[in-house]
């Protein structure tokens, strides 16, 4: 037996958000999280066409019996959140990963990224992370702190 999983290109979606939970507090009393997420008609299609696609496959290679599982979107690539761009009125950090609001706070994770990708993104996170480390050691002396 073989089975194939369709991994959409899930857009970002501004109905999709994380935002503080003022009634779930955590040990310390501070606000939890608040995951908002409702999956698009985009995303359906991207899975109907892809699970589609995967299951002439299984006939054309003679499988004796192929059938989708299920048809509901769940991915554990969870990214974005705190986008990067370079305009701080429609992302949160610059394109070295400093936050626009805060001076010398970094976001290193996969929160920083634009789309959620249809791939694995372990690999753009480490990389991300090596060149924001080594952009901060070579600005090391330049860096803007807070005078708050
Ligand atoms: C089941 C599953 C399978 C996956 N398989 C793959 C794969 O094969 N290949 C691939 O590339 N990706 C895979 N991924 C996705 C990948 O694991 C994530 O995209 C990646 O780990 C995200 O990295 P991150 O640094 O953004 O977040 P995380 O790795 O989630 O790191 C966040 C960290 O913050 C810590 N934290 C949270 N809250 C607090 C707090 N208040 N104080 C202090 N620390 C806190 C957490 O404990 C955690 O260590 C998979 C994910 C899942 C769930």
């Amino acid at each position: 037996m073989i089975e194939w999983m369709i991994m959409p290109d899930d857009l970002p979606e501004e109905h999709n958000r994380v935002t503080l939970d003022h009634d779930l507090r955590d040990s310390d009393g501070l606000p939890g999280a608040k995951i908002s997420y409702t999956t698009s008609d985009n995303t359906h299609r991207i899975l109907d066409f892809g699970l589609n696609r995967a299951l002439e496959a299984h006939e054309a290679a003679g499988a004796t019996k192929a059938w989708i599982t299920f048809r509901n979107f769940s991915s554990g690539h969870n990214l974005g959140t705190a986008k990067m761009g370079d305009d701080p009125a429609t992302s949160v950090v610059n394109r070295w990963g400093r936050t626009h609001d805060v001076p010398n706070l970094y976001v290193i994770d996969g929160s920083v990224f634009t789309t959620s990708t249809a791939t694995n993104p372990t690999s753009t996170i480490c990389a991300l992370a090596r060149r924001t480390a080594t952009y901060l050691v070579e600005n090391r002396r330049e860096q803007e702190v807070s005078t708050a």
